[in-house]
C-alpha cells in the first residue's frame, strides 16, 4: 500500500490535535500507528478512513486522494473501529450481506454464499443466525473483520480493535488479523498491544502530541531515536 501524508492538521475548534504530518509510506503491506493516548491516533484513522474533515494538506491512500474521493474510498476501504459497530436487529449474516447487497451489488445468494465462506474461514459459521448479543466480545470484533473483509477492501483500517477484550478475546481476534497478515492484506492497525504490532506490523508510525516523532521500519522500536519514543515503550512493556 502507499500512504501519504502531506502538511496534515487537524483542528477541533481552536485546539490543533494534528499538527503538520509529512510521510510518504511506500511497498508496506502493514502499517502499526503507536503512541500515548490522545496523541491523535484515532483521528488521524478517522480522517484516512473519511470520516473526519481535513482542516489542511492532503491524505493520499494508494490512488485515492482522501479528502476529494470519499466514494471511492468507502468502497474500497474496510473499518473496524474501536466498539464494533454491528447492526444489533440484524442475524451475524445479514450484517455481512447487507452491505455486499446494498453497496457492492451482490445478488442475495452470492452476497449469502460469500459471507458464510468467510465465517466458515474465520471458525464462526455456527454463529451465523444469532444477533450480536448472543456472541462474545471477541465474536462479535470478529464478525466486524469479516464485515469489513468481505468488500475485498484494498485496504483495512484497525482503531484498537482490541481494546474493549479481556485477554483471552484478545487473543482470537489478534489471531484473525495475524491470518489477514498471511494473506498479504494491507491495513493499518492503531493499537496499545506493543508486542503484537511488533509481530505483525512492516512500517511504525509513532504520534505523540500531534506530531510523527519517529517512523520508519518495525525494528525502530528496538533501538529508539527520540526520548519521546523510549519513553513511551518503556511504560507499555
Ligand atoms: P488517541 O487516539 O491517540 O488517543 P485522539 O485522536 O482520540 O487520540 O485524540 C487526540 C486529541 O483530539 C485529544 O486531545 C482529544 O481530546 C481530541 N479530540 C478527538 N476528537 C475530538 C472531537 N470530536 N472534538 C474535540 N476534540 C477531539
Ligand atoms: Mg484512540
Amino acid at each position: 500500500m502507499r500512504l501519504e501524508l502531506n502538511q496534515l492538521e487537524k483542528e477541533f475548534g481552536d485546539k490543533k490535535v494534528l499538527n503538520g504530518l509529512d510521510v510518504d509510506i511506500e511497498d508496506h503491506h502493514i502499517i502499526g500507528v503507536i503512541g500515548p493516548s490522545g496523541g491523535g491516533k484515532s483521528t488521524l484513522l478517522r480522517m484516512i478512513a473519511g470520516f473526519e474533515s481535513i482542516s489542511s494538506g492532503q491524505i493520499h491512500l494508494n490512488d485515492i486522494n482522501v479528502g476529494q474521493e470519499k466514494e471511492k474510498l468507502h468502497k474500497r476501504c474496510g473499518f473496524v473501529f474501536q466498539s464494533h459497530h454491528l447492526f444489533l436487529h440484524l442475524t451475524v449474516l445479514e450484517n455481512i450481506t447487507l452491505i455486499l447487497e446494498k453497496v457492492h451489488g451482490y445478488s442475495s445468494q452470492d452476497a449469502e454464499e460469500k459471507a458464510i465462506r468467510l465465517l466458515d474461514q474465520f471458525g464462526l459459521k455456527q454463529h451465523v443466525n444469532k444477533k450480536p448479543q448472543q456472541l462474545s466480545g471477541g465474536q462479535s470484533q470478529r464478525v466486524a473483520i469479516i464485515r469489513a473483509l468481505a468488500i475485498d477492501p484494498d485496504v483495512l483500517l484497525f482503531d484498537e480493535p482490541t481494546s474493549s477484550l479481556d485477554p483471552v478475546l484478545t487473543y482470537d481476534v489478534l489471531e484473525t488479523i495475524l491470518e489477514l497478515k498471511k494473506e498479504k492484506k494491507d491495513f493499518v492497525i492503531v493499537t496499545h498491544e506493543i508486542g503484537f504490532v511488533k509481530e505483525v506490523a512492516d512500517y511504525i508510525v509513532f504520534i505523540h502530541e500531534g506530531e510523527i516523532v519517529e517512523h520508519g521500519p518495525v525494528e525502530i522500536v528496538e533501538e529508539p531515536k527520540t526520548d519521546q519514543l523510549d519513553d513511551f515503550l518503556s511504560k507499555v512493556f
